[in-house]
């Protein structure tokens, strides 16, 4: 009997104890934390919770402290804390073609520069030393996400889960010769070898790359739909990027892009299309109907005056459309923050309506549409418990972010990439106070540029 009491004494004073606060790996804490969640919610202060790759809570610093006690703490006090930003397009050795060739035509910037420096240059080694140099930039810059079609595209998976960073990586698939394919179907193959080599891989989704429907006939097409299927892969492809690439398809096959890739059975979920310039309602349509994800490059299509995307129709009409910012060749470069302030500027513009585009819709398509359009809306895309803990700690203390009354509005109308602080990728911390942890910054610059002479020589 009086051990029956103590033992009850014991549990008593247990239940009188407050709660222990639960170990957990990180706690970014302390700052502004815009979740873009379903709600919408900005805390502030907050703090975010991460225990292995996972976020485990999102609340008011008051309640974080309280409840968790983290093993490492990055304080996030006069910072903005938000999900990493999702470049759904880019090329990413291709910044080390970065400003070579500017102010030229599409064709004659792809078919007299880009196409004859990609045959003397792309190897395995020049994508290790581009993809590298892309990782520091996007990590630099809160980009916790790509979207990449290039070449050897297992090295630039390898350099990239070296680095930390998450990515959605397609070979490319073309009709003619490259650096690592002979024929489609040898791209085909490699395609395969690499999506099996990355199968489950928590930061590597492989990808199939059909370049686009003007670079392939509808055979080969075809064969990448039915390898994306068997493999249960994305396809990414670039789609009405020009008038030009309209006017084949009429000429061809009397249909417009999105029309002649419907007529055989080439879209399906998972999809990725890049650009989406050129569409008609039908086009629309028939994106949404198929569940068609595309991707918005502002930049790229201003500078190489391919057109403007009509995003707001495509949002009208249930699309997901998230933002890229294409190869640095036609950026210059891969700040995401730059793409969601130029998407919103130029959807006033052409629409003739600065209420167009919104910071928050901008700010959506960089994040949670992003996502979305790479099928990847239930693990990243917001600050969610559950989600993968990709973040990114945003500083608000510079003399051009000061005052700040609405923080979404200062990350898509004042900030710049180079006020990340920190970059956060499956609970892993790739960047803390602007030092990159995952690779050495002296190494990959000076690797780059030794690169660019070799490109200096091959394109004289
Ligand atoms: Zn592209």
């Amino acid at each position: 009997m009086l051990r029956t009491f103590a033992v009850l004494a014991v549990v008593a004073a247990a239940l009188a104890l407050p709660p222990q606060p639960r170990a957990v790996s990180l706690i970014v804490a302390n700052g502004t934390v815009v979740t873009v969640d379903g709600s919408r919610r900005v805390i502030a202060p907050g703090s975010v919770a991460v225990d292995g790759r996972d976020i485990v809570a999102v609340d008011t610093a008051d309640r974080i402290a309280a409840a968790y006690r983290g093993r490492d703490t990055i304080d996030a006090a006069g910072s903005v804390v938000m999900p990493g930003l999702v470049n759904t397009h880019t090329h990413a050795p291709m910044v080390l073609f970065r400003g070579l060739a500017d102010d030229l035509a599409l064709m004659d910037w792809l078919q007299k520069y880009i196409f004859p420096a990609e045959a003397k240059m792309v190897s395995p080694e020049f994508v290790r030393v581009g993809t590298r140099l892309a990782a520091l930039e996007m990590i630099e810059s809160g980009t916790t996400t790509y979207t990449d079609m290039y070449y050897f595209e297992d090295e630039i998976a390898r350099a990239t889960k070296a680095a930390g960073l998450r990515g959605v990586l397609g070979e490319t698939v073309i009709q003619f010769p490259v650096a690592d394919a002979k024929t489609p179907a040898d791209s085909l193959a490699l395609t395969e070898r690499f999506a099996r080599e990355f199968a489950g891989d928590d930061l590597i989704t492989p990808a199939v790359a059909p370049h686009a429907m003007y670079t392939l006939d509808p055979d080969t097409l075809k064969a990448c739909r039915a390898l994306a299927d068997r493999l249960g892969i994305p396809v990414v492809i670039h789609l009405a990027e020009t008038a030009d690439e309209v006017k084949t398809a009429q000429e061809k096959y009397k249909l417009t892009p999105t029309g002649f890739l419907d007529s055989i059975n080439f879209w399906g979920p998972r999809t990725i299309a890049a650009h989406g310039v050129h569409l008609t309602s039908d086009d629309i349509a028939i994106l949404a109907r198929r569940h068609v994800g595309v991707s918005h490059n502002p930049e790229s299509n201003m500078k190489l005056a391919s057109g403007i995307a009509p995003v707001e129709a495509l949002r009208k009409a249930g699309v997901a459309v998230g933002l890229g910012t294409d190869g640095a060749a036609s950026n210059n470069d891969l700040d995401m923050f730059e793409a969601m302030r130029q998407a919103a500027f130029l959807h006033k513009l052409v629409n003739n309506d600065p209420r167009a585009i919104p910071a928050p819709v901008a700010l959506e398509m960089a994040t949670i549409d992003g996502a979305r359009v790479l099928g990847l809306e239930r693990s990243i895309g917001s600050l969610e418990p559950g989600k993968r803990a990709d973040l990114i700690v945003v500083s608000m203390s510079s003399a051009r972010q000061t005052p700040m009354y609405d923080p979404v509005s200062h990350l898509v109308y004042v900030t710049r990439g180079d006020d990340v602080t920190a970059t956060i990728v499956n609970g892993r911390v790739l960047m803390r106070d602007r030092r990159v942890l995952t690779l050495d910054s002296r190494q990959v610059l000076a690797d780059a540029r030794a690169m660019a002479d070799k490109v200096r020589a091959a394109v004289k």
